[in-house]
């Protein structure tokens, strides 16, 4: 990638924001004094997350608060779930996951060679891995984790159900299905991790879209 692709994308992101902010100035207005989000997302810094895969401005602003790092784990978002959870009182966090993820992919190799950072972070994903050559396992152990930690920290607002924890990951590689690229699958909900009590929770009894709720889960 030359500086000059990069100035050129980076201004061309300035003149989208400068359009969208006239275009917009209705909907943007009503969100100058304060926030109020219903779903906290961690996810990786992977540009293909965009939060455009989940919807559109008007979906997303306001709605969505956002945690992103490499490898997407509660321990690097600590700050962020904390915040979500006791100051912004949002009661769906979602950690999300996705296939072909560079961090979780180093995480398997040897990295002794890296910063401080990015060394305590892989190991943190590492740690995690019950199957070390099996990716899709490595990306959802990843994201079971997470959902489990911030499960027990806060296992008194979930037992309370005033707050739902969601650990999905979605298939950027399409890896769990090669013709539905960037799908997300929901893969635990509160710790639970079983097909059948994820489908009697009230979270999936809430799809309304018949095929959606069919292809929620991995096959
Ligand atoms: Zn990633």
């Amino acid at each position: 990638m030359s500086k000059q692709e990069a100035y050129d994308f980076f201004c061309q992101m300035l003149e989208n924001n400068s359009r969208i902010a006239k275009e917009k100035q209705e909907l943007l207005n009503q969100h100058t004094s304060g926030q109020k989000p219903k779903v906290a997302l961690i996810t990786c810094s992977d540009s293909r997350m965009p939060l455009a895969l989940y919807g559109n401005l008007e979906d997303m602003m306001g709605n969505v608060f956002v945690g992103k790092d490499i490898g997407n784990t509660s321990s690097d978002s600590d700050a962020v779930i904390d915040y979500a959870i006791q100051h912004l009182k949002i009661p769906v966090v979602v950690i999300l996951g996705h296939t072909d993820c560079g961090a979780v992919k180093a995480a398997t190799g040897n990295f002794d060679d890296e910063t401080e950072a990015i060394k305590k972070r892989l190991s943190t994903i590492k740690n995690t891995f019950t199957d070390i050559n099996d990716h899709i396992k490595c990306v959802e152990d990843n994201v079971n984790d997470s959902v489990e930690k911030i499960t027990k920290q806060y296992a008194q607002q979930i037992n309370s159900d005033s707050l739902c924890v969601v650990g999905c990951v979605c298939d950027t590689s399409g890896a769990y299905d090669e013709n539905q690229c960037s799908t997300t699958y929901i893969i635990n909900i509160n710790g639970q991790k079983d097909r059948q009590t994820l489908a009697g929770h009230e979270l999936i009894k809430n799809i309304t879209n018949t095929q959606l709720k069919e292809n929620i889960f991995t096959k």
